[in-house]
C-alpha cells in the first residue's frame, strides 16, 4: 500500500481511513460530497491515483481525464436533479486548490451565494 506514501485526505477517504458519504466508485475513481457544498449538489470526482494536478501529469495521467468525464456524465443519467451541471477543477494554490489531490468538482441544483 505504501510505496507512494500516499496521504492526502481524499487517499485517506479512499483507503477508507477516515469517513466521507460516497456517491459512486469505479477501479479508477471514487465520488464523494463535498464537506462544505457550494450548491444543493456538490460532488468531488476523485482519481483513485493520487496526482497533485494537472500540471504534474505524465502522458498516461492524460487517461484520469477520461475516467473524471465518464463519471460526470454517468452522474448526470443518474443523480435527480444533475441533469445539467458545473465541473470546476481548481489546479494550483494560485487558482484556489487546497487539496494537493486531483478532484473535479461536480455542481447542480440550486447554487449557493457566498
Ligand atoms: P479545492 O479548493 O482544493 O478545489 O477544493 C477542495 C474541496 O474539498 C473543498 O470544496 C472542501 O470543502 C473539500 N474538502 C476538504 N476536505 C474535505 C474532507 O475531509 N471531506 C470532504 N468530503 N470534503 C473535503
Amino acid at each position: 500500500c505504501c510505496m507512494h506514501m500516499s496521504q492526502s485526505v481524499f487517499s485517506k477517504i479512499i483507503n477508507r481511513e477516515i469517513p466521507a458519504t460516497i456517491m459512486a466508485e469505479t477501479d479508477h475513481i471514487i465520488v464523494i460530497k463535498d464537506i462544505n457544498p457550494k450548491a444543493s449538489i456538490h460532488f468531488l470526482i476523485i482519481p483513485k491515483k493520487e496526482v497533485r494536478d494537472i500540471q504534474s501529469f505524465e502522458q498516461h495521467d492524460f487517461e484520469l481525464g477520461l475516467h473524471m468525464f465518464a463519471m460526470a456524465h454517468y452522474l448526470s443519467k443518474t443523480v435527480p436533479g444533475a441533469e445539467d451541471f458545473r465541473l470546476q477543477i481548481n489546479s494550483g494554490a494560485g487558482a484556489g486548490q487546497e487539496v494537493f489531490h486531483l478532484h473535479m468538482h461536480f455542481l447542480a441544483g440550486t447554487f449557493f451565494s457566498i
